[in-house]
């Protein structure tokens, strides 16, 4: 039938890569595109679905993707979308498309063998299994098709791990899909791709994945790319659009139109701080970033946007055998759902957690993650707040007093906190008496009975035994920085402290009541605590949660910025992460108020969090 074709299937293995050489890559897209089926007709002709016959019309996000992973050779395909299933259905799609039209050395990646046995139970072999125009093709012979492997008479599709160093490593293959790929190690993509160095101009790749670590191998290959980005027509004005979130804002702080716009803060909290979901659901609506027109969210209506969108090249003179395409959950989830997740994601974050944020920015916009724009480098804010030092704030649920201890003296921080997690500081003072903070604590309504409830807590990391003493006397609990992750608990959450150990002081018990003997301590994961505390004070919008009083004092302010956190970057995968270095001797009243979180993640206000279920859908 076709010059290519009838060369795969009549040479040998060996013969047949310098064969193809011969001509050049474009020559051989060309080619392709012109002797092979199209790979979303030979679909819509072959392929059963859940739903009945593969309808190119229910796909509209993965069409054009699945033609240029079909047509490239020397070259490699990205896809980066928010939705599992689409993305891994093209990858099975290319596979099978590309075992019946041009036979090659075919390898799908997962991460792990586990993940790649479920995909292939569950996904991979019914699906081989329903198309006869591939099941009518497998070598006969007990081997031929197995969990992991499926024999052609001029090929093969094995599924390999991306976490397993041999099979990122061994033999060679022509034709690659790289699933989730975001997840894979700075390196991976490389060692896999030496796999296909055999054939220089036939080789490529095909990479679904969620939004991309910011920096990462994937995030250098989006930025080279040709960034293809979905766009539909806009409801009033009618021009192609991609769909955005939310503009950024402008350096002279004006707002740009355009983006998911929907009740937000205070509009959407019930009296008991609850969260009103469908109040977020019913106002939700797109700002178009063109004409500031207006679009509604129904299924229908989505549906047919996608049907005239298309992708759109963001960037004309990206390199076009690195075809990389971009499309958010905008396109294809209802806009409320996505409202009230975002909500939700914020509100984590605004406790100290980034977690459902990340999961949110790769897995729905399908953006890259920057965990250094949400974390802003504590000494760049102005945290002061309008109230003098010494003020009972009204809408305190909890008082905090933390002390730092020094030879002959002490440093203490009064800090009130409210569920909403906005805080005032009260006091910070050196304090010559442990019978002086007593004192103020009495003056404040600080509970100091020890293991009966208390609101004080201490730095027990120097001088331990005089500090248990002391803590055991005064009823404070004694807190210990460790350099360590964070805790996990019975209820199978990770806390940045421990479980309580009561500590004998080694008293006896002639000052009366026994209890004295003993002091309530705990561990805490220190460098947690810190970034905790950078992000909370980088809180700006809605409003600033973390401050501290008008007229604190020089010394407080310098102490605070005592620590400053460096960006390193992690080799094994290419992300960013920080660690903190001290820049000032004195950091009493930082560690002050690096204790304070942690009482406040005790008392529930702080990074207290569901795990997010992993989206794989
Ligand atoms: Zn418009």
């Amino acid at each position: 039938m076709v010059e290519t074709f009838e060369v795969a299937q009549t040479r040998p293995e060996q013969e047949r890569a310098p064969a193809l050489e011969k001509r050049n890559p474009q020559q051989m897209t060309d080619l392709l595109k012109l002797t092979q089926p199209d790979p979303v007709d030979w679909c819509e002709a072959n392929i059963q679905l859940d739903y009945g016959k593969f309808d190119a019309s229910k796909h509209p996000l993965m069409s054009e993707p699945l033609r240029s992973a079909a047509n490239m050779r020397g070259g490699m395909t990205g896809l980066i979308g928010s939705v599992q299933h689409v993305k891994t259905l093209a990858a099975q799609l290319l596979q099978l498309y590309t075992a019946q039209t041009t036979p090659s050395r075919q390898a799908h990646y997962d991460l792990t063998k586990e993940a790649l046995k479920e995909f292939s139970d569950d996904k991979f072999t019914p699906l081989i299994n329903n198309t006869p125009a591939i099941k009518g093709i497998i070598t006969d012979g007990r081997h031929a098709q197995t969990t992991y492997y499926t024999n052609f008479p001029f090929g093969f599709i094995r599924l390999l791990g991306a976490r397993i160093l041999a099979h990122r490593n061994s033999k060679t293959i022509e034709m690659v899909t790289l699933d989730e790929s975001w997840a894979y190690e700075t390196g991976w993509i490389d060692q896999i791709k030496d796999r296909l160095s055999s054939y220089p101009w036939s080789w490529r790749m095909f990479l679904p994945t969620s939004g991309q670590t910011a920096g990462s191998e994937i995030d250098v290959l989006w930025q080279r790319s040709t960034q293809k980005v979905w766009h539909v027509p806009c409801d009033c004005c009618g021009k192609m659009i991609p769909y955005i979130w939310t503009q950024p804002k402008q350096k002279n702080g004006e707002q740009l139109p355009g983006g998911m716009k929907f009740a937000s803060g205070d509009d959407v909290l019930f009296d008991d701080q609850s969260t009103d979901y469908a109040k977020i659901k019913d106002s939700v609506y797109y700002e178009c970033q063109l004409c500031a027109g207006q679009m509604t969210f129904n299924p229908a209506t989505q549906h047919k946007r996608n049907q005239t969108g298309r992708y759109i090249s963001m960037n004309p003179n990206g390199d076009d055998k690195i075809d990389f395409f971009n499309y958010n959950a905008m396109a294809h989830f209802p806009w409320g759902d996505l409202a009230c997740q975002y909500h939700d994601a914020v509100a984590s974050k605004n406790r100290g957690d980034l977690e459902a944020l990340e999961n949110f920015v790769r897995k729905r916009l399908a953006e890259p993650w920057d965990v250094s724009k949400f974390i802003v480098i504590a000494d760049e804010e102005d945290s002061t707040g309008d109230y003098p030092s010494s003020e009972i704030w009204k809408d305190a649920d909890y008082t905090f007093c933390t002390i730092d201890v020094q030879k002959d003296h002490f440093y203490y921080v009064i800090r009130s906190w409210s569920k909403g997690v906005e805080s005032r500081l009260i006091e910070a003072h050196k304090a010559l008496s442990d019978l002086h903070i007593v004192e103020m604590c009495e003056k404040y309504g600080i509970l100091q009975d020890g293991m009966d409830g208390s609101g004080v807590f201490v730095d027990g990391n120097y001088n331990t035994t005089e500090v248990q003493r002391i803590a055991a006397k005064n009823g404070w609990i004694v807190l210990r920085g460790q350099n360590c992750k964070p805790f996990r608990h019975p209820d199978g959450l990770r806390k940045m402290y421990s479980e309580p150990v009561p500590v004998d002081t080694w008293q006896g018990t002639n000052e009366g009541d026994g209890r004295v003997k003993y002091c309530i301590q705990f561990w805490y994961a220190e460098n947690e605590a810190r970034s905790r505390f950078a992000t909370l004070r980088g809180m700006s919008e809605p409003k600033r949660l973390w401050t501290h009083s008008n007229n604190a004092g020089t010394n407080y302010l310098n102490q605070l910025n005592s620590w400053a956190r460096i960006a390193k970057t992690n080799p094994k995968d290419g992300s960013v992460y920080y660690d903190w270095k001290q820049t000032a001797r004195n950091d009493h009243m930082y560690d002050c108020e690096k204790m304070q979180l942690v009482a406040a993640a005790m008392a529930g206000l702080i990074g207290v969090s569901e795990k997010p279920a992993d989206e794989k859908d």
